[in-house]
């Protein structure tokens, strides 16, 4: 059975690949320090035996027994990373560090989660792996942008350096089920804005375009990724290549709800990328992974998802009801605190 690391395991990328790894009967230990994540996404999985949760931040080193990493932690919208950039930075290349260094201690499988934004705003569309970015160095994007560029650097040093087993998605637009409500995303914000029928919020002209995969598409890539043998000296993309501008997105989730939202336009955040649309041919090659679900039927089921949330009592409050597994969460801390001693001693 493989012991698996799964940092940022309660976000939204996470917590779905915590599930799918479980379901494969894998032992996980998902590690978040709740920056901007919730206990809610993995408060169903808190009673598996299998499963484990540690709050640390992994600009910190922790010791733990496992022979693969997903390492994921990070803020990944820009309202949340752009919060306090010198900790996102921090979080990014400490984080890799640390999650290197204790890769290499357990002669671990490690996948860093790196991202379209080492692309920057890109001069080629659609982007292939081979192409270097267009990134500004300085921006308010930068700490993530540059971060995790420098991450993957740190990722391929460790390969040349010392023969660690890497791997690198670059993951693209992602969205489903679970995102958070105030993620400041495009999808999220336009459905929660859409069932309320409150203005959509378009920034700029709205011509800009991006690429959305449905999570699911997504957690399969990475499981199949890590998964393979094969020591790949490339980032891979993860990403569904269907293009499109974020005003046609916007009609397409009105649509969909039946809303009666207007569009209302904002201006466009600094360094906002112009386009972004992955070649995947590297995934399909070497993964033979294939984006399955379009882009109607994922923002159905997303939609879906915050129609039932919105339906609940109280939801606004669910991230403190979230506080109710607190107690789970204590019994599981002092079984790890038994396993660090026995680890160390
Ligand atoms: N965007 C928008 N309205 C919103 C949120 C985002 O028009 O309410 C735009 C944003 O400017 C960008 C695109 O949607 O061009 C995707 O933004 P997001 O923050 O989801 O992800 P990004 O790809 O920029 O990291």
């Amino acid at each position: 059975m493989n012991k698996i690391l799964v940092t940022g395991g309660s976000g939204f990328i996470g917590s779905h690949l915590c599930e799918k790894l479980l379901e494969k009967e894998n032992q996980v230990i998902c590690l978040d320090n709740l920056y901007s994540s919730s206990l809610t996404n993995i408060e169903h999985l808190l009673q598996n035996p299998n499963f484990q949760f540690i709050e640390h931040d992994i600009s910190n080193p922790i010791m733990l027994e496992v022979n693969q990493i997903y390492n994921l932690a990070c803020p990944a919208s820009p309202v949340h990373y752009q919060r306090d950039p010198v900790q996102t930075t921090k979080t990014i290349l400490m984080g890799a560090i640390n999650m290197l260094d204790l890769a290499r201690k357990m002669d671990a499988k490690i996948l860093q989660a790196s991202t379209s934004e080492v692309y920057g705003d890109p001069m080629i569309s659609p982007q292939p792996e081979a192409y270097w970015g267009n990134v500004n160095p300085v921006g308010v994007r930068s700490c993530y942008d540059e971060g995790k560029r420098c991450a993957e650097t740190l990722f391929f040093d460790y390969l040349r350096q010392y023969k660690s087993k890497i791997k690198v998605a670059r993951i693209f637009n992602t969205y489903g089920p679970k995102m958070a409500v105030d993620d400041g995303r495009v999808v999220s914000n336009f459905i929660t804005q859409a069932l309320a029928h409150h203005p959509i919020t378009i920034y700029g002209s709205g011509l800009q375009t991006r690429s959305f995969c449905f999570i699911d598409d997504l957690v399969t890539g990475l499981i199949t990724l890590m998964q393979i043998d094969e020591n790949l000296t490339t980032p891979i993309n993860l990403g569904n290549p269907t293009e499109i501008t974020i005003s046609d997105l916007a009609s397409m989730v009105i649509s969909l709800t039946n809303s009666r939202s207007k569009l209302t336009n904002c201006p466009l955040p600094e360094d906002d990328p112009r386009q972004r649309k992955p070649d995947v041919s590297l995934a399909k090659k070497f993964l033979e992974w294939n984006p399955q679900i379009d882009i109607h039927t994922g923002l159905q089921r997303t939609i879906t998802y915050f129609q039932s949330l919105f339906s609940e009592p109280n939801w606004e409050s669910k991230g403190i009801q979230a506080q109710a597994s607190e107690l789970i969460l204590k019994d599981k801390k002092k079984i790890f605190l038994k396993e660090q001693k026995r680890i160390f001693h």
